[in-house]
This record gives C-alpha cells, structure tokens and sequence, in this order.
C-alpha cells in the first residue's frame, strides 16, 4: 500500500485541479441536460432516473480519474527521464486509454540514484551526469553501459570479459 501512496504522491497538483475542474464542469453541463430534458417534463422524477444520476457522477468520476492518471504518466515519464510531454499527448489523444497502456508497456526503467550525489541517473547513463561517479558496469572502451552476462559490448563489440568481472 506504500508503494501505491509513494505513486500516488507523484501526481502533481495541477493534476488534481484540473481534475477537480472537468468534473465540476461535467457535472454542470449534465445538469444543464437535466433541467432542459427528463426534469422539465414533470415535477415528479420516475425511480429510475435516480439510477441515472448516479451513473452520471459515476462518468464524472472516471473522467477526474483519467486526468489524474495523465498527471501521473507526465510525471512519471519525467523521473525516468522519458518525454514527458509526448507521453501525455499519447494518453490525452489516443481513444480508449491505449496511449496509457502503451506507457506502461513501454516506460523505461527507473533511474538509479548516483551512489556518492544522489543525482538520478537513466538507464543509457554508465557514469553520473552531476559528478562523473560510475552507476553502473561500462565498457572499457567505448563507455557505454553494458550488462551482466554480456560477453561482448553491444555498443562497439569489445570483449567484455575482464570488465564486467571487476565490478
Ligand atoms: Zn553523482
Ligand atoms: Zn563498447
């Protein structure tokens, strides 16, 4: 549950205003076709109609979730230093939330923290951006990362055996 909360934290606040925003506008705009439609033919409402309000908020809901969890793909995609703005794009504009599935398919992994700054550091970064500390096994010769159990460097194709055994 607190890795859930930790996740949760990420949501900027921008995310919840607008969130709070569409659904008080949603909410407003239905009442509109509320009063305009079912409500101005009688002064009593028919039972069901009653279940009808409450799938409406229900709607309003879902649509504050999805802005929510677009402020969470924004600022997710930024701490994996992905492109955040193309990422939301993607999860604003393709239909049925396939631009969000995709992110999470897609996302990279999550940045390490450099072991002597604290600097986050991606998974294409061998060395720290901030203090030039090594974060993770490099190939000796071109300085590219490299990964356990490589015999040979993706990058330049030099054997690996004798650096990958020293870290
Ligand atoms: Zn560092
Ligand atoms: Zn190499």
């Amino acid at each position: 549950m607190s890795r859930f909360r930790q996740e949760w934290d990420l949501i900027p606040g921008a995310a919840f205003v607008i969130a709070g925003v569409v659904y008080l506008a949603y909410l407003a705009l239905m009442g509109f076709v509320w009063l305009a439609g079912p409500m101005s033919a009688g002064d009593s409402i028919p039972p069901i109609i009653w279940g009808w309000f409450f799938v409406t908020a229900a709607v309003g809901i879902l649509m504050a979730l999805y802005v929510l969890l677009v402020g969470y793909v924004w600022a997710d995609a930024k701490r994996r230093g992905m492109n955040s703005v193309l990422w939301v794009l993607l999860a604003i504009f393709i239909p049925n939330a396939i631009g969000i599935i995709l992110f999470f398919i897609l996302r990279d992994p999550l940045p390490v923290p450099c072991p002597s700054c604290q600097a986050p550091a991606t998974a294409e970064q061998a060395f720290c951006a901030c203090c030039g500390t090594a974060v993770r096994p490099a190939c000796p010769q071109c300085r590219k990362p490299v990964q356990e159990g490589w015999t040979h460097c993706a990058g330049c194709g030099a054997p690996l055996e004798a650096a990958t055994a020293g870290q």
